[in-house]
């Protein structure tokens, strides 16, 4: 069965994603955003509040980026994304809302942060200040096992909240990212991010139960808590996907589940992915769901598995309890009656690297652009979106490679999960890679699509919100105006409204 005590464990810390060329405490700001100034009077406040204020220019540096494609392109040159002015350590929610009140009445920028494995830019504190490292408010604090419930700190990285949630409790969350050992529980819930097993489990929207949340004015508020309560609208998602804008997440109940004791799979070869998209809709619409359901076209297909020129591969696996997990495999296999029928191997195969994460590091440092683009989309659109998408994508200048798997599966849609590569002159990477992602986002946004399925937004996506959202974008503007009317929160992400000026991407 799956479990995390089976692998080596990360480090229980944020993991660089890239060296930063001439170190981190010499690297200088890539963006020209309006950077604010800490003065004596708020470091000795923040330092009253107990938490660990930290200057060490090495850590600052570090603290100053994330995983962002962009950003790691940035840093073989040098640089971050913008230099945090200082690393701030809380250890309980009640330091979190000190700090925040102390920003909020000095104006300063408050930038949340804990993996820092964002692949949007969203953590970096773009102008400046204080970045609220949240990694020392970790572990879990309780299980309700009859309720299958569990009561867990923000900070807590992925791979060893699971391993400890199977080792002592015997239970699963099943939120499964590619970077389970990169990131954390309050990460997860900000970016409203998706295991690789969300088609069983769901996405963390649907996982969580409730939430603490620290609010911009040192307030601290509940949310959630109750199966399905009926009581105004669900405010557990005001949160969720808010990418630190709106609160900050100092801890979280979820749903858990008896850990898995049976585990089925199989592959099977479809002569073209939109064949294997119909298939996969019609598994979902009888009901079966499958923790993995992975459709791959035939470029990745034969990079990953070598399935060859053609061959478009579906791999599936479930777990669970076995009288359920047999029928949900009978649905599938008479679904796929007409593909060919592939070696589980390759299933083995998946599970053993799917959480390898070392291909950007080298393709980056190879001095290739590459990124990766998911996005969601109903049944009756993702045809055309990835037909679309791959075009627009391939259609920019200095596009080496374009391709595309499906990675999650739901009754009304799937996320399709495009990855990019290009080879420009040096001083053209950040317009190939601006142009890229217009290019492939406007296709995704004519087709129907999302923007986002579980990446989120960040600084990257900004410029597309306003557009993806319509009118309601508004709605958002206007729950920001009343949580953080100073703009403290993460300012420059999610496209809204900063306070601080412009953020200069794309230049
Ligand atoms: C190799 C790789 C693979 C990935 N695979 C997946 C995947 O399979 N699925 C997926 O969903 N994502 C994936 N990601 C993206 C990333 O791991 C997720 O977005 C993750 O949820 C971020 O968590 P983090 O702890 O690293 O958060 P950070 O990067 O530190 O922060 C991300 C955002 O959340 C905010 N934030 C963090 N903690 C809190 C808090 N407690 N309260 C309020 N705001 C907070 C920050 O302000 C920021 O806006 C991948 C990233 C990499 C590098």
């Amino acid at each position: 069965m799956t479990s995390p005590t089976d692998d080596v464990l990360g480090p229980g810390a944020p993991t660089p994603p890239i060296p930063i060329e001439g170190g981190a405490a010499d690297a200088t700001s890539y963006l020209p955003a309006n950077a604010a100034v800490l003065g004596d009077a708020l470091l000795d406040r923040l330092r009253a509040t107990g938490a660990e204020v930290v200057l060490d220019e090495a850590r600052l540096g570090e603290a100053s980026r994330d995983w962002w494609p962009a950003a790691m392109i940035w840093a073989t040159e040098g640089k971050v994304p913008a230099r945090a002015g200082a690393v701030v350590r809380p250890t309980s929610a009640e330091q979190v809302a000190a700090i925040l009140k102390a920003c909020n009445d000095a104006g300063v920028p408050v930038t949340p942060a804990a993996g820092r494995s964002s692949v949007c830019g969203s953590a970096i504190p773009l102008h400046g200040g204080v970045v609220l490292d949240l990694c020392s408010l970790s572990g879990i604090v309780g299980v309700d096992d009859t309720s299958l419930t569990v009561e867990v700190l923000p900070g807590t990285f992925g791979d060893h909240f699971e391993a400890d949630l199977q080792r002592e409790h015997g239970l699963t969350v099943g939120h499964w990212p590619q970077s389970m050992a990169l990131s954390t529980v309050g990460g997860w819930l900000a970016c409203r991010g998706a295991g690789q097993y969300s088609t069983r489990y769901g996405k963390i929207e649907d996982i969580v139960v409730g939430l603490e949340v620290a609010l911009a004015d040192g307030t601290i508020i509940r949310t959630g808590g109750a199966p399905r309560a009926a009581a105004g609208p669900d405010l557990n998602q005001v949160f969720v996907g808010s990418e630190g804008t709106l609160g900050v997440i100092t801890r979280a109940w979820l749903k858990a589940h008896p850990a898995p004791s049976h585990q089925r799979q199989a592959a099977w070869g479809f002569s073209s992915f939109e064949d294997g998209l119909e298939v996969c809709r019609r598994i979902l619409r009888r009901g079966a769901t499958p923790a993995v359901l992975r459709l791959y076209d035939d470029i990745e297909g034969e990079r990953n598995f070598e399935t060859g020129e053609g061959v478009h591969p579906l791999l599936v696996m479930d777990e669970g309890d076995a009288t359920l997990i047999d029928a949900v495999m009978s649905i599938i296999e008479e679904e796929c009656a007409g593909a060919t029928v592939l070696d589980t191997a390759l299933v083995d195969r998946w599970m053993g690297h799917r959480n390898d994460v070392s291909a950007l590091e080298k393709l980056i440092g190879g001095g290739l652009v590459v990124d990766t683009m998911e996005i969601s989309g109903p049944w009756a659109s993702l045809p055309g979106i990835y037909t679309g998408a791959l075009e627009a994508i391939r259609s920019v200048q200095g596009t080496l490679a374009a391709s595309c798997h499906q990675s999650h599966a739901y009754t009304d849609g799937a996320c399709l999960y495009f990855t990019f590569a290009g080879k420009v002159e040096p001083e053209q990477r950040d317009t190939f890679y601006a142009a890229v992602w217009d290019a492939g986002t406007r296709a995704v946004l004519e087709g129907g699509g999302a923007l986002s399925h579980h990446h989120g937004v960040g600084l990257n996506r900004s410029r597309f919100m306003a557009e993806a959202l319509g009118p309601a974008f508004e709605v958002l503007v206007a729950l920001k105006g009343a949580l953080d009317p100073n703009g403290v929160l993460n300012p420059g992400k999610l496209g809204l409204p900063d306070p601080f000026g412009p953020a200069g991407w794309p230049a």
